[in-house]
Protein backbone atom coordinates (compact mmCIF):
# COMPACT_ATOMS: atom_id res chain seq x y z
CA UNK A 1 0.00 0.00 0.00
CA UNK A 2 1.71 3.11 -0.69
CA UNK A 3 2.47 5.78 1.70
CA UNK A 4 2.54 9.62 1.95
CA UNK A 5 5.96 10.67 2.45
CA UNK A 6 6.67 12.48 5.63
CA UNK A 7 9.68 14.61 5.72
CA UNK A 8 8.95 14.61 9.87
CA UNK A 9 8.95 10.65 10.03
CA UNK A 10 12.14 10.72 7.78
CA UNK A 11 13.41 13.47 10.22
CA UNK A 12 13.15 11.32 13.24
CA UNK A 13 14.43 8.31 11.50
CA UNK A 14 17.51 10.61 10.73
CA UNK A 15 17.90 11.82 14.79
CA UNK A 16 17.61 7.93 15.74
CA UNK A 17 20.30 6.76 13.98
CA UNK A 18 22.57 9.83 14.64
CA UNK A 19 21.81 9.21 18.53
CA UNK A 20 22.63 5.87 18.03
CA UNK A 21 25.86 6.33 16.71
CA UNK A 22 26.48 9.24 19.54
CA UNK A 23 25.39 6.80 22.31
CA UNK A 24 27.53 4.34 20.97
CA UNK A 25 30.65 6.35 20.70
CA UNK A 26 30.01 7.81 24.48
CA UNK A 27 29.73 4.48 25.70
CA UNK A 28 32.68 2.87 24.24
CA UNK A 29 34.96 6.64 24.12
CA UNK A 30 35.17 6.07 20.49
CA UNK A 31 33.42 8.42 19.59
CA UNK A 32 35.05 9.47 16.43
CA UNK A 33 35.72 5.71 15.44
CA UNK A 34 31.51 5.28 16.08
CA UNK A 35 30.81 8.05 14.06
CA UNK A 36 32.75 6.88 11.14
CA UNK A 37 31.53 3.39 11.15
CA UNK A 38 27.49 5.24 11.57
CA UNK A 39 28.44 7.29 8.07
CA UNK A 40 30.13 4.37 6.03
CA UNK A 41 27.15 2.34 7.20
CA UNK A 42 24.92 5.43 5.74
CA UNK A 43 26.76 5.25 2.59
CA UNK A 44 26.61 1.98 2.04
CA UNK A 45 23.06 1.20 2.81
CA UNK A 46 22.63 4.14 -0.20
CA UNK A 47 25.35 3.01 -2.66
CA UNK A 48 23.22 -0.24 -2.40
CA UNK A 49 19.65 1.29 -3.08
CA UNK A 50 21.53 3.29 -5.55
CA UNK A 51 22.65 0.16 -7.38
CA UNK A 52 19.20 -1.69 -7.22
CA UNK A 53 17.74 1.25 -8.30
CA UNK A 54 19.79 1.33 -11.41
CA UNK A 55 19.36 -2.19 -11.76
CA UNK A 56 15.58 -2.06 -11.78
CA UNK A 57 15.67 0.63 -14.27
CA UNK A 58 17.81 -0.64 -16.55
CA UNK A 59 17.94 -4.45 -16.40
CA UNK A 60 14.80 -5.19 -14.73
CA UNK A 61 11.84 -6.86 -16.48
CA UNK A 62 10.03 -6.04 -13.52
CA UNK A 63 7.44 -3.18 -13.93
CA UNK A 64 6.83 -2.82 -10.08
CA UNK A 65 9.51 -1.63 -7.85
CA UNK A 66 11.66 -3.63 -5.31
CA UNK A 67 10.37 -3.67 -1.54
CA UNK A 68 12.00 -1.20 0.36
CA UNK A 69 11.63 0.99 3.23
CA UNK A 70 11.90 4.24 4.25
CA UNK A 71 12.20 7.69 1.76
CA UNK A 72 13.93 4.93 -0.99
CA UNK A 73 10.56 3.70 -0.88
CA UNK A 74 9.05 6.58 -1.87
CA UNK A 75 11.91 7.28 -4.84
CA UNK A 76 10.49 4.12 -6.20
CA UNK A 77 7.10 4.70 -5.72
CA UNK A 78 7.57 8.08 -7.60
CA UNK A 79 9.45 6.72 -10.54
CA UNK A 80 7.34 3.78 -10.51
CA UNK A 81 3.97 6.53 -10.51
CA UNK A 82 5.63 8.35 -13.68
CA UNK A 83 6.05 5.40 -15.43
CA UNK A 84 2.70 4.36 -15.21
CA UNK A 85 1.10 7.68 -16.06
CA UNK A 86 3.37 7.50 -19.36
CA UNK A 87 2.49 3.87 -19.98
CA UNK A 88 -1.77 5.00 -20.63
CA UNK A 89 -0.45 8.12 -22.14
CA UNK A 90 1.60 6.12 -24.54
CA UNK A 91 -0.94 3.46 -24.74
CA UNK A 92 -3.86 6.25 -25.33
CA UNK A 93 -1.41 7.46 -28.14
CA UNK A 94 -1.22 4.44 -30.16
CA UNK A 95 -4.64 4.20 -30.34
CA UNK A 96 -4.89 7.13 -31.91
CA UNK A 97 -2.22 7.48 -34.04
CA UNK A 98 -3.59 4.00 -34.95
CA UNK A 99 -7.28 5.53 -35.08
CA UNK A 100 -5.97 7.97 -37.54
CA UNK A 101 -4.03 5.46 -39.91
CA UNK A 102 -7.19 3.27 -40.36
CA UNK A 103 -8.91 6.34 -41.37
CA UNK A 104 -6.77 7.39 -43.52
CA UNK A 105 -6.15 4.09 -45.19
CA UNK A 106 -10.16 3.81 -45.10
CA UNK A 107 -10.23 6.93 -47.64
CA UNK A 108 -10.64 5.89 -51.59
CA UNK A 109 -7.86 8.59 -52.20
CA UNK A 110 -4.48 9.20 -52.30
CA UNK A 111 -3.11 11.22 -49.24
CA UNK A 112 0.44 12.79 -48.32
CA UNK A 113 1.51 14.95 -45.54
CA UNK A 114 4.09 17.28 -46.42
CA UNK A 115 5.86 19.57 -43.68
CA UNK A 116 6.13 23.34 -44.66
CA UNK A 117 9.19 22.92 -46.97
CA UNK A 118 7.35 20.28 -49.18
CA UNK A 119 8.74 17.36 -47.80
CA UNK A 120 7.32 13.91 -46.71
CA UNK A 121 6.19 13.40 -43.35
CA UNK A 122 3.67 10.66 -43.32
CA UNK A 123 1.42 8.99 -46.60
CA UNK A 124 -1.33 6.26 -46.82
CA UNK A 125 -1.01 2.92 -48.96
CA UNK A 126 -2.70 4.40 -51.86
CA UNK A 127 -0.42 7.24 -52.23
CA UNK A 128 2.09 4.39 -52.43
CA UNK A 129 0.26 2.95 -55.67
CA UNK A 130 -1.53 6.00 -57.44
CA UNK A 131 1.69 8.66 -56.77
CA UNK A 132 4.58 6.57 -56.66
CA UNK A 133 5.93 6.80 -53.46
CA UNK A 134 7.91 4.39 -51.23
CA UNK A 135 6.97 4.35 -47.72
CA UNK A 136 9.13 4.90 -45.61
CA UNK A 137 12.00 5.04 -47.92
CA UNK A 138 10.53 8.72 -49.62
CA UNK A 139 10.34 10.21 -46.01
CA UNK A 140 11.87 13.71 -46.04
CA UNK A 141 11.77 13.36 -49.88
CA UNK A 142 10.21 16.80 -51.37
CA UNK A 143 7.10 15.72 -52.77
CA UNK A 144 7.06 17.63 -55.97
CA UNK A 145 10.00 15.18 -57.07
CA UNK A 146 7.75 12.75 -57.65
CA UNK A 147 4.63 14.79 -59.20
CA UNK A 148 6.72 16.84 -61.37
CA UNK A 149 3.83 17.95 -63.51
CA UNK A 150 4.53 21.81 -64.31
CA UNK A 151 1.12 22.67 -63.45
CA UNK A 152 1.57 20.83 -60.34
CA UNK A 153 4.93 22.70 -59.43
CA UNK A 154 3.36 25.77 -59.89
CA UNK A 155 0.12 25.40 -57.81
CA UNK A 156 2.15 23.89 -55.19
CA UNK A 157 4.71 26.97 -54.99
CA UNK A 158 1.82 29.56 -55.32
CA UNK A 159 0.48 28.55 -52.09
CA UNK A 160 -3.15 29.55 -53.43
CA UNK A 161 -5.01 26.34 -52.65
CA UNK A 162 -8.44 27.86 -52.88
CA UNK A 163 -9.53 25.70 -55.91
CA UNK A 164 -8.39 21.86 -56.83
CA UNK A 165 -6.08 21.31 -60.14
CA UNK A 166 -6.61 18.38 -62.58
CA UNK A 167 -3.16 16.93 -63.47
CA UNK A 168 -2.18 13.65 -65.39
CA UNK A 169 -0.77 10.60 -63.00
CA UNK A 170 2.74 10.76 -62.43
CA UNK A 171 2.68 7.06 -62.69
CA UNK A 172 0.33 6.76 -65.58
CA UNK A 173 -0.21 9.31 -68.06
CA UNK A 174 -3.87 7.77 -69.00
CA UNK A 175 -5.45 8.88 -65.82
CA UNK A 176 -6.07 12.48 -64.37
CA UNK A 177 -5.54 13.08 -60.86
CA UNK A 178 -7.52 15.55 -58.62
CA UNK A 179 -4.95 17.44 -56.22
CA UNK A 180 -6.69 19.18 -53.72
CA UNK A 181 -3.96 20.96 -50.57
CA UNK A 182 -5.02 21.74 -47.37
CA UNK A 183 -3.58 23.58 -44.15
CA UNK A 184 -2.89 20.40 -41.79
CA UNK A 185 -1.94 20.80 -38.10
CA UNK A 186 -0.59 24.43 -37.94
CA UNK A 187 2.77 24.42 -40.07
CA UNK A 188 2.16 21.12 -42.07
CA UNK A 189 -0.46 20.48 -45.74
CA UNK A 190 -2.39 17.42 -46.50
CA UNK A 191 -2.51 16.30 -50.11
CA UNK A 192 -5.46 14.61 -51.51
CA UNK A 193 -5.02 13.12 -54.81
CA UNK A 194 -8.30 11.54 -56.43
CA UNK A 195 -8.85 9.92 -59.73
CA UNK A 196 -10.98 11.68 -61.82
CA UNK A 197 -9.95 9.76 -64.85
CA UNK A 198 -13.82 8.95 -65.62
CA UNK A 199 -15.45 11.97 -64.72
CA UNK A 200 -13.53 13.79 -67.30
CA UNK A 201 -13.94 11.57 -69.76
CA UNK A 202 -17.60 11.62 -69.08
CA UNK A 203 -17.54 15.44 -69.03
CA UNK A 204 -15.56 15.15 -72.58
CA UNK A 205 -17.92 12.51 -73.93
CA UNK A 206 -20.60 15.13 -73.00
CA UNK A 207 -19.25 18.12 -74.54
CA UNK A 208 -18.46 15.78 -78.13
CA UNK A 209 -21.82 14.79 -77.87
CA UNK A 210 -23.27 18.16 -77.79
CA UNK A 211 -21.02 19.60 -80.39
CA UNK A 212 -21.63 16.00 -82.87
CA UNK A 213 -25.36 16.34 -82.16
CA UNK A 214 -25.04 20.42 -83.15
CA UNK A 215 -22.86 19.68 -86.18
CA UNK A 216 -25.00 17.18 -87.43
CA UNK A 217 -28.12 19.00 -87.23
CA UNK A 218 -26.33 22.20 -88.66
CA UNK A 219 -26.19 21.20 -92.33
CA UNK A 220 -29.92 20.01 -92.92
CA UNK A 221 -30.92 23.39 -90.84
CA UNK A 222 -29.35 25.77 -93.23
CA UNK A 223 -29.94 23.72 -96.31
CA UNK A 224 -33.96 24.04 -95.36
CA UNK A 225 -33.08 27.93 -94.29
CA UNK A 226 -31.42 28.56 -97.40
CA UNK A 227 -34.61 27.22 -99.57
CA UNK A 228 -37.35 28.67 -96.83
CA UNK A 229 -35.45 31.93 -97.40
CA UNK A 230 -36.10 32.00 -101.47
CA UNK A 231 -39.22 29.74 -101.81
CA UNK A 232 -41.72 32.59 -101.03
CA UNK A 233 -40.75 34.95 -103.56
CA UNK A 234 -41.54 32.88 -106.79
CA UNK A 235 -40.36 35.19 -109.41
CA UNK A 236 -36.85 34.57 -111.07
CA UNK A 237 -36.46 31.09 -109.94
CA UNK A 238 -35.67 28.63 -112.50
CA UNK A 239 -37.83 26.26 -114.33
CA UNK A 240 -37.88 23.07 -111.70
CA UNK A 241 -36.47 25.22 -109.27
CA UNK A 242 -39.08 24.23 -106.59
CA UNK A 243 -39.56 20.43 -107.42
CA UNK A 244 -35.92 20.33 -106.50
CA UNK A 245 -35.84 22.60 -103.57
CA UNK A 246 -39.17 20.37 -102.22
CA UNK A 247 -37.12 17.13 -102.79
CA UNK A 248 -33.84 18.14 -101.04
CA UNK A 249 -35.86 19.83 -98.11
CA UNK A 250 -37.59 16.18 -97.35
CA UNK A 251 -34.01 14.53 -97.71
CA UNK A 252 -32.50 17.22 -95.04
CA UNK A 253 -35.78 16.42 -92.71
CA UNK A 254 -35.40 13.03 -93.39
CA UNK A 255 -32.10 13.10 -91.73
CA UNK A 256 -32.83 14.81 -89.32
CA UNK A 257 -35.65 12.94 -88.60
CA UNK A 258 -33.55 9.65 -88.67
CA UNK A 259 -30.75 10.99 -86.26
CA UNK A 260 -33.44 12.28 -83.80
CA UNK A 261 -34.68 8.50 -83.78
CA UNK A 262 -31.17 6.98 -83.67
CA UNK A 263 -30.28 8.95 -80.66
CA UNK A 264 -33.57 8.16 -79.02
CA UNK A 265 -32.83 4.25 -79.30
CA UNK A 266 -29.17 4.95 -78.16
CA UNK A 267 -30.62 6.62 -75.12
CA UNK A 268 -33.06 3.90 -74.46
CA UNK A 269 -31.02 0.99 -74.55
CA UNK A 270 -28.53 3.02 -72.41
CA UNK A 271 -31.20 3.71 -69.64
CA UNK A 272 -32.81 0.27 -70.84
CA UNK A 273 -33.59 -1.94 -67.42
CA UNK A 274 -34.88 -4.76 -68.93
CA UNK A 275 -34.09 -8.26 -68.03
CA UNK A 276 -32.48 -9.93 -70.92
CA UNK A 277 -33.16 -13.69 -69.33
CA UNK A 278 -36.69 -13.64 -69.57
CA UNK A 279 -37.93 -13.25 -72.69
CA UNK A 280 -37.46 -15.65 -75.95
CA UNK A 281 -35.93 -13.91 -78.99
CA UNK A 282 -37.38 -15.96 -82.35
CA UNK A 283 -34.01 -14.35 -83.95
CA UNK A 284 -35.06 -16.52 -87.00
CA UNK A 285 -38.09 -14.91 -87.62
CA UNK A 286 -36.62 -11.81 -87.07
CA UNK A 287 -33.96 -11.71 -89.21
CA UNK A 288 -36.59 -12.69 -92.01
CA UNK A 289 -38.57 -9.32 -91.59
CA UNK A 290 -35.61 -7.47 -91.82
CA UNK A 291 -34.43 -9.02 -94.93
CA UNK A 292 -37.89 -7.80 -96.24
CA UNK A 293 -37.05 -4.55 -95.46
CA UNK A 294 -33.47 -5.42 -97.12
CA UNK A 295 -34.84 -5.82 -99.97
CA UNK A 296 -36.84 -2.62 -100.32
CA UNK A 297 -33.68 -0.92 -99.55
CA UNK A 298 -31.27 -3.35 -101.80
CA UNK A 299 -33.56 -2.10 -105.11
CA UNK A 300 -30.74 -0.10 -106.58
CA UNK A 301 -27.74 -2.05 -106.54
CA UNK A 302 -28.88 -5.29 -106.51
CA UNK A 303 -26.72 -6.99 -104.23
CA UNK A 304 -27.24 -10.90 -103.99
CA UNK A 305 -27.91 -11.24 -99.88
CA UNK A 306 -28.21 -14.82 -98.91
CA UNK A 307 -29.36 -15.70 -95.24
CA UNK A 308 -27.83 -18.66 -94.08
CA UNK A 309 -30.11 -19.33 -90.72
CA UNK A 310 -30.81 -22.30 -88.62
CA UNK A 311 -34.69 -21.80 -88.18
CA UNK A 312 -34.77 -23.69 -84.49
CA UNK A 313 -32.28 -20.87 -82.90
CA UNK A 314 -33.46 -18.62 -80.68
CA UNK A 315 -31.94 -16.97 -77.75
CA UNK A 316 -33.40 -14.59 -74.50
CA UNK A 317 -32.87 -10.88 -74.78
CA UNK A 318 -34.88 -7.61 -75.70
CA UNK A 319 -36.60 -8.15 -79.44
CA UNK A 320 -36.42 -4.72 -80.11
CA UNK A 321 -32.91 -4.12 -78.78
CA UNK A 322 -31.97 -7.30 -81.21
CA UNK A 323 -33.80 -5.94 -84.37
CA UNK A 324 -32.17 -2.38 -83.76
CA UNK A 325 -28.56 -4.46 -83.85
CA UNK A 326 -29.20 -7.20 -86.48
CA UNK A 327 -30.72 -4.62 -89.07
CA UNK A 328 -28.00 -1.66 -88.31
CA UNK A 329 -25.38 -4.53 -89.18
CA UNK A 330 -27.34 -5.77 -91.95
CA UNK A 331 -28.26 -2.51 -93.99
CA UNK A 332 -24.41 -1.08 -93.02
CA UNK A 333 -23.13 -3.95 -95.68
CA UNK A 334 -25.87 -2.82 -97.86
CA UNK A 335 -24.70 1.17 -97.91
CA UNK A 336 -21.44 0.29 -98.04
CA UNK A 337 -20.87 -2.48 -100.58
CA UNK A 338 -20.61 -1.25 -104.26
CA UNK A 339 -23.90 -2.45 -106.45
CA UNK A 340 -23.97 -6.06 -107.16
CA UNK A 341 -22.06 -7.39 -104.18
CA UNK A 342 -22.27 -10.22 -102.06
CA UNK A 343 -23.54 -10.02 -98.62
CA UNK A 344 -24.19 -13.27 -96.54
CA UNK A 345 -25.95 -13.37 -93.13
CA UNK A 346 -25.36 -16.22 -90.34
CA UNK A 347 -27.51 -17.82 -87.27
CA UNK A 348 -25.93 -20.65 -86.31
CA UNK A 349 -24.90 -22.44 -83.59
CA UNK A 350 -21.07 -22.63 -82.59
CA UNK A 351 -20.58 -24.87 -80.18
CA UNK A 352 -22.93 -23.97 -77.09
CA UNK A 353 -23.55 -20.09 -78.46
CA UNK A 354 -25.20 -18.81 -81.01
CA UNK A 355 -23.66 -16.68 -83.82
CA UNK A 356 -24.71 -14.02 -85.82
CA UNK A 357 -22.16 -12.78 -88.71
CA UNK A 358 -22.71 -10.11 -91.90
CA UNK A 359 -19.97 -11.10 -94.41
CA UNK A 360 -20.01 -8.60 -97.52
CA UNK A 361 -17.34 -7.83 -100.10
CA UNK A 362 -17.95 -4.10 -99.92
CA UNK A 363 -15.38 -1.34 -99.31
CA UNK A 364 -13.77 -2.96 -96.25
CA UNK A 365 -11.91 -0.79 -93.59
CA UNK A 366 -8.61 0.41 -93.20
CA UNK A 367 -7.13 -0.90 -89.67
CA UNK A 368 -6.47 2.19 -88.79
CA UNK A 369 -10.32 2.96 -88.00
CA UNK A 370 -10.97 -0.73 -87.06
CA UNK A 371 -10.84 0.55 -83.12
CA UNK A 372 -13.01 3.48 -83.31
CA UNK A 373 -15.66 2.83 -85.64
CA UNK A 374 -18.79 1.90 -82.67
CA UNK A 375 -17.60 5.76 -80.83
CA UNK A 376 -21.01 7.75 -81.11
CA UNK A 377 -20.29 10.00 -84.43
CA UNK A 378 -17.30 8.21 -85.81
CA UNK A 379 -17.46 7.73 -89.69
CA UNK A 380 -14.49 6.60 -92.06
CA UNK A 381 -15.68 8.75 -94.86
CA UNK A 382 -18.00 11.52 -93.25
CA UNK A 383 -19.57 12.70 -97.01
CA UNK A 384 -20.04 9.02 -97.75
CA UNK A 385 -21.67 8.03 -95.10
CA UNK A 386 -24.20 11.35 -95.06
CA UNK A 387 -24.96 10.34 -98.48
CA UNK A 388 -26.42 7.36 -97.35
CA UNK A 389 -28.26 8.63 -94.59
CA UNK A 390 -26.13 7.23 -91.98
CA UNK A 391 -25.56 9.02 -88.81
CA UNK A 392 -22.51 7.36 -87.47
CA UNK A 393 -24.45 6.48 -84.58
CA UNK A 394 -25.45 2.39 -86.18
CA UNK A 395 -22.59 0.81 -84.73
CA UNK A 396 -22.45 2.68 -81.28
CA UNK A 397 -26.10 1.26 -80.73
CA UNK A 398 -25.10 -2.17 -81.80
CA UNK A 399 -22.40 -2.31 -79.30
CA UNK A 400 -24.43 -1.02 -76.42
CA UNK A 401 -27.25 -3.37 -77.34
CA UNK A 402 -24.75 -6.57 -77.61
CA UNK A 403 -23.23 -4.98 -73.73
CA UNK A 404 -26.65 -5.50 -72.58
CA UNK A 405 -26.57 -8.93 -73.49
CA UNK A 406 -23.45 -9.52 -72.32
CA UNK A 407 -21.60 -10.03 -75.37
CA UNK A 408 -19.24 -7.51 -77.62
CA UNK A 409 -18.57 -6.47 -81.30
CA UNK A 410 -16.15 -8.26 -83.78
CA UNK A 411 -15.14 -6.74 -86.98
CA UNK A 412 -12.64 -8.20 -89.31
CA UNK A 413 -12.06 -6.16 -92.25
CA UNK A 414 -9.78 -5.84 -95.16
CA UNK A 415 -9.38 -2.23 -97.14
CA UNK A 416 -10.96 -2.92 -100.14
CA UNK A 417 -12.00 -6.52 -100.30
CA UNK A 418 -14.88 -6.68 -97.36
CA UNK A 419 -15.82 -7.14 -94.00
CA UNK A 420 -17.56 -9.04 -91.28
CA UNK A 421 -19.42 -8.24 -88.23
CA UNK A 422 -19.89 -10.68 -86.07
CA UNK A 423 -21.25 -11.80 -82.10
CA UNK A 424 -21.96 -14.59 -80.16
CA UNK A 425 -24.65 -14.92 -77.60
CA UNK A 426 -23.35 -16.41 -74.40
CA UNK A 427 -24.06 -20.26 -73.69
CA UNK A 428 -26.23 -18.74 -70.89
CA UNK A 429 -28.91 -16.38 -73.34
CA UNK A 430 -28.91 -19.22 -75.72
CA UNK A 431 -31.37 -21.59 -76.01
CA UNK A 432 -30.63 -25.11 -75.63
CA UNK A 433 -31.01 -27.77 -78.68
CA UNK A 434 -34.08 -29.97 -78.15
CA UNK A 435 -32.88 -32.98 -77.28
CA UNK A 436 -33.45 -35.86 -80.30
CA UNK A 437 -36.20 -38.23 -79.28
CA UNK A 438 -35.03 -41.45 -78.19
CA UNK A 439 -36.76 -44.59 -79.74
CA UNK A 440 -37.59 -47.28 -76.92
CA UNK A 441 -39.07 -49.64 -79.54
P1 LIG B 1 -23.22 5.25 -90.27
O1 LIG B 1 -24.52 5.73 -89.83
O2 LIG B 1 -22.31 6.31 -90.77
O3 LIG B 1 -23.30 4.07 -91.17
P2 LIG B 1 -22.23 3.40 -88.32
O4 LIG B 1 -21.92 3.60 -86.88
O5 LIG B 1 -23.25 2.40 -88.66
O6 LIG B 1 -22.54 4.82 -88.90
O7 LIG B 1 -20.87 2.98 -89.02
C1 LIG B 1 -19.69 3.72 -88.78
C2 LIG B 1 -18.80 3.71 -89.99
O8 LIG B 1 -18.30 2.38 -90.16
C3 LIG B 1 -19.49 4.03 -91.27
O9 LIG B 1 -19.48 5.42 -91.49
C4 LIG B 1 -18.65 3.30 -92.28
O10 LIG B 1 -17.56 4.11 -92.69
C5 LIG B 1 -18.11 2.11 -91.53
N1 LIG B 1 -18.83 0.86 -91.85
C6 LIG B 1 -19.84 0.31 -91.16
N2 LIG B 1 -20.23 -0.87 -91.71
C7 LIG B 1 -19.45 -1.06 -92.78
C8 LIG B 1 -19.34 -2.10 -93.78
N3 LIG B 1 -20.13 -3.17 -93.79
N4 LIG B 1 -18.37 -1.94 -94.73
C9 LIG B 1 -17.55 -0.87 -94.75
N5 LIG B 1 -17.61 0.13 -93.83
C10 LIG B 1 -18.54 0.04 -92.87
Amino acid sequence: MHQQFSLFKSLLRLIGVATLVLAFGALTGEMLLSIAVGALTVLTITYWNLYRLNHWLWHSRRLSPPKLGGIWEHIYDGIYYLQRRNRTKRKKLGAVVKRFREGSEAVPDAAVVVDNHGCIEWCNRLATIELGLKWPDDAGRRIDNFIRHPKFKEYFHAGQFDFPIEVPSPTNLSKIFEYRIMPYGGDHLLLIARDVTRLTQLENMRKDFVANVSHELKTPLTVLNGYLEVLPSDAGLPKGFKRKAYKEMAIQTRRMQSLVEQLLVLSRIEASEERISETMVDVPAVLNEIQIEANTLNKEKSHEITLHIEPQLKVYGVETELRSAFSNLIFNAIHYTPAKGKIDVYWHRSGDKARFAVKDNGDGIAEKHLNRLTERFYRVDTARSRKTGGSGLGLAIVKHVLSHHNTKLHIRSKFGQGSEFSFSFPEELTVAEPRPEVNHS
